[in-house]
């Protein structure tokens, strides 16, 4: 069986991976490997960890969020935590579509969300390559405060509502693979044990 995948293997190399999604042109892919090579990816104990809250609404704070918003965007991601950056913080961002804009939230909570909810397939900058369904509510209404400490409230639906969600994990140190049903998530273990290989052998 591992015969027969390795030959497979060195005939048809192209093969080796998932094809990547459109093609990206070279300056935008290498300025979002760059990006990247600052997220934690699966496996780090960060990512399991809860993060704590926000309690001084510095120029700290807001350096640390221009740092994100950057990283998220050159990632090419719609919504970054700051645990992805290994800062235990309880900071998010997001940006659904370029023409949105950006949005961070800092010590969210989710006061509300509806019993009415949709699976979707998710994907996220700590587990590269994988996508995994996600049952969540449609819609949900948080409490925050922006990087200066005003306290906001946002009613978000659909996708708004999706990263929210799926970033607020983030912070408890959740993952949509705890999220997904046992056979995908199997399947993704297996894809990302099969990726740490190929890198540890290249
Ligand atoms: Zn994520």
């Amino acid at each position: 069986m591992a015969e027969e995948l390795e030959t497979t293997e060195v005939e048809a190399p192209q093969q080796e991976h998932e094809p990547e999604p459109p093609a990206l042109d070279p300056e935008t892919a290498a300025r979002r490997a760059a990006a990247l090579a600052h997220v934690r990816k699966f496996g780090d104990p960060v990512l399991k960890s809860r993060a704590l809250p926000v309690e001084r609404f510095d120029d700290t704070l807001r350096e640390e969020i221009g740092r994100m918003t950057a990283i998220m965007r050159d990632g090419l991601g719609i919504g970054l935590a700051a645990t992805q950056l290994g800062v235990m913080h309880r900071v998010l961002v997001y940006r659904i579509g370029e023409d949105a804009s950006l949005a961070a939230l800092v010590n969210p909570e989710i006061q509300w969300s509806s019993s009415d909810s949709e699976t979707v397939e998710e994907g996220c900058l700590s587990l590269p390559g994988i996508h995994v369904d996600v049952e969540r509510p449609l819609h949900v209404r948080v409490r925050a405060r922006d990087e200066d400490g005003e306290e906001i409230e946002i009613e978000a639906s659909g996708l708004e509502a999706r990263v929210i969600q799926h970033e607020v994990d983030h912070l408890d140190g959740v993952l949509m693979l705890d999220r997904t049903t046992r056979e995908q998530r199997k399947q993704a273990m297996r894809a990302l044990r099969e990726a740490a290989e190929a890198a540890r052998a290249a």
